[in-house]
C-alpha cells in the first residue's frame, strides 16, 4: 500500500521546537515506510499570518535536512477547490446559514446545538455557513452520530458529534473558509494516507473524519504525537511565544527532537550532519515508543 504523509504548518510564526517535533515525526514515519512526504502551507487565515513566516519555516526545515517531495501546496491558492467542495455540500443539503454569536453559543453550554438548522436566520446580518455533522439527510443518514477511530499512538477514540462537537462552521462570517474543512479537502486532493501530527489536534480529528465521509473519501490513518509543553505545562506555540529554533545548532535541535520522540539517539549523533542524523533516525524509527503519550515537557 502506498504511503503519503505530509507536514502542514500554519505561517503564524517561525518554526519552534514543538513544530520541529511534529515535522520530524511525520517525516520519519513516511521515510521509514518508503513513503512520500509532502509539504502544505496552511496560509488560509491572513489575519493570523506573520509576514515572512512561511518562507522562514520552509528554509528552517531545509536547513534541518527535512526535504519534501514535489511542490509546496499553498492553501492561499486553493480557494476555487474549497468553493467547489462547499457547493457540492450545499447541493446535498448539508449546509445552512447561522448568525449565532460566540456569546449565544457559550450561553447554551459552549457546543453549538444546531439552533439555525431549525430557525433559519432572518434579515441580512452577518452569517456563517455551517455543515451538518450528525442527523444527516440521505444518502448520509446511515452515518452514526458517533465517530470512532483508532489512533496509531493514542489508541481507540470516540466522539459524539452532536454532544461533543456540534455542526461546524465551514465559511466564516468574514468570508474566509474554515481551516478544518480546507485541511480535509487538501488531504483528499494530495492523496494523504497517514497524518502524523501533534496531539493538540486529536480533539478535531473526529469531525475531520466526518468531513471525509461527507466527501465520500476514505479518511487517512491518524497518529498523534506528544506535544511539547513549556514550564507551565502549556503547549509550546506561537500564541504563547515559543522561541524560534536556534539555527546555529541544527544537529543539536534534531537530536533533542529525537530524544523528545523517545528514539534514544546516541549522544554523538548530535554532532553529525542533518543527513546522517536523519538517516539514522529513519532506520531506527519506532513510533510505538510514543504509545499513549499525549504531552511532555520540552527537554
Ligand atoms: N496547520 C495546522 C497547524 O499548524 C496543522 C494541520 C494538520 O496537521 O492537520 O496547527
Ligand atoms: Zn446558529
Amino acid at each position: 500500500m502506498p504511503y503519503i504523509g505530509r507536514f502542514a504548518p500554519s505561517p503564524s510564526g517561525p518554526l519552534h521546537f514543538g513544530s520541529l517535533v511534529s515535522a520530524l515525526a511525520s517525516y520519519l514515519d513516511a521515510r521509514h515506510h518508503q513513503g512520500q512526504w509532502l509539504m502544505r502551507m496552511d496560509d488560509i487565515d491572513p489575519p493570523r499570518e506573520m509576514p515572512g513566516a512561511a518562507d522562514d519555516i520552509l528554509r528552517t526545515l531545509e536547513q534541518h535536512g527535512l526535504e519534501w517531495d514535489g511542490e509546496v501546496l499553498w492553501q492561499s491558492s486553493r480557494s476555487e477547490a474549497y468553493r467547489q467542495a462547499l457547493a457540492t455540500l450545499q447541493q446535498a443539503d448539508l449546509v445552512y446559514p447561522c448568525n449565532c454569536t460566540r456569546r449565544n453559543i457559550n450561553a447554551s453550554g459552549g457546543i453549538y446545538n444546531g439552533h439555525c438548522r431549525h430557525h433559519p436566520p432572518v434579515g441580512s446580518g452577518e452569517q456563517a455557513l455551517r455543515l451538518k455533522l450528525y442527523q444527516l439527510p440521505p444518502p448520509f443518514s446511515q452515518l452514526a452520530d458517533t465517530v470512532e477511530f483508532t489512533d496509531l499512538l493514542q489508541g481507540p477514540q470516540r466522539q459524539d458529534l452532536a454532544r461533543d462537537v456540534g455542526d461546524a462552521v465551514v465559511l466564516r462570517k468574514d468570508g474566509l473558509f474554515a481551516y478544518q474543512l480546507a485541511v480535509v479537502i487538501d488531504d483528499i486532493a494530495q492523496g494523504v494516507t497517514h497524518v502524523i501530527r501533534g496531539a493538540d489536534l486529536l480533539p478535531v480529528t473526529a469531525r475531520q473524519i466526518r468531513f471525509f465521509e461527507l466527501r465520500s473519501a476514505p479518511p487517512p490513518h491518524y497518529g498523534h504525537v506528544p506535544v511539547a509543553t513549556g514550564e507551565k505545562g502549556l503547549k509550546l506555540s506561537k500564541q504563547n511565544h515559543a522561541p524560534a529554533l536556534n539555527k546555529a545548532q541544527i544537529g543539536e535541535n534534531l537530536w533533542q527532537a529525537l530524544v523528545f520522540l523517545r528514539q534514544n539517539p546516541p549522544k554523538a549523533l548530535g554532532r553529525e550532519s542533518p543527513a546522517t542524523i536523519l538517516a539514522w533516525a529513519t532506520q531506527h524509527w519506532q513510533i510505538s515508543a510514543l504509545t499513549g503519550i499525549a504531552a511532555q515537557p520540552t527537554p
